[in-house]
């Protein structure tokens, strides 16, 4: 089972889309500054189940566009359910991850990707030289370049 520790509305993290986000507990990666270092314990937060994604997406039927989750992916099956359950009731989805990539299992229930774990000599995706990729999955099309401001 999946676990979060913040569940909230996010205008940025998916360029066009309102997201209903939750940012997962139990990341392991360890990347040096991280800014949600205190999620990384998994057995902290709510525990993220169908029926509490379910009964969410009604609440914000019609006020959100896409389901975001930041983190998730150890738990592939877990996860793959809960974006399944996003995309049944017609949302876009997205999932960022400090990996570099993730299983086609997950992709196909996926509506766009950020690979790439924090670097802080590099920057997030606001930075010109970051090491992190946003791609729209429906297009293969990186989406780096709408973080950068003019
Ligand atoms: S991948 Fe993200 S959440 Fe995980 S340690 Fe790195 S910055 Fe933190």
């Amino acid at each position: 089972m999946l676990r979060f520790t913040d569940e909230q509305i996010a205008f940025q993290e998916v360029p066009g889309e309102v997201s209903l986000a939750y940012t997962i507990a139990g990341c392991q990666l360890g990347c040096k500054g991280c800014h949600s270092g205190y999620s990384w314990h998994s057995e902290q937060g709510t525990a993220l189940t169908d029926s509490y994604l379910q009964q969410r997406l009604q609440t914000y039927k019609g006020l959100i566009s896409c389901v975001l989750f930041l983190g998730g992916e150890w738990q592939p099956q877990t996860l793959l359910q809960l974006l399944t359950r996003a995309r049944s009731t017609g949302l876009n989805t997205c999932l960022y991850t400090g990996l570099d990539d993730v299983g086609p299992a997950l992709k196909q229930q996926l509506t766009y990707l950020k690979t790439g774990r924090w670097l802080a000599e590099h920057g997030g995706l606001n930075s010109p030289h970051t090491n992190q990729v946003f791609t729209d999955l429906r297009t293969g099309q990186c989406l780096n370049h709408l973080f950068i401001q003019p």
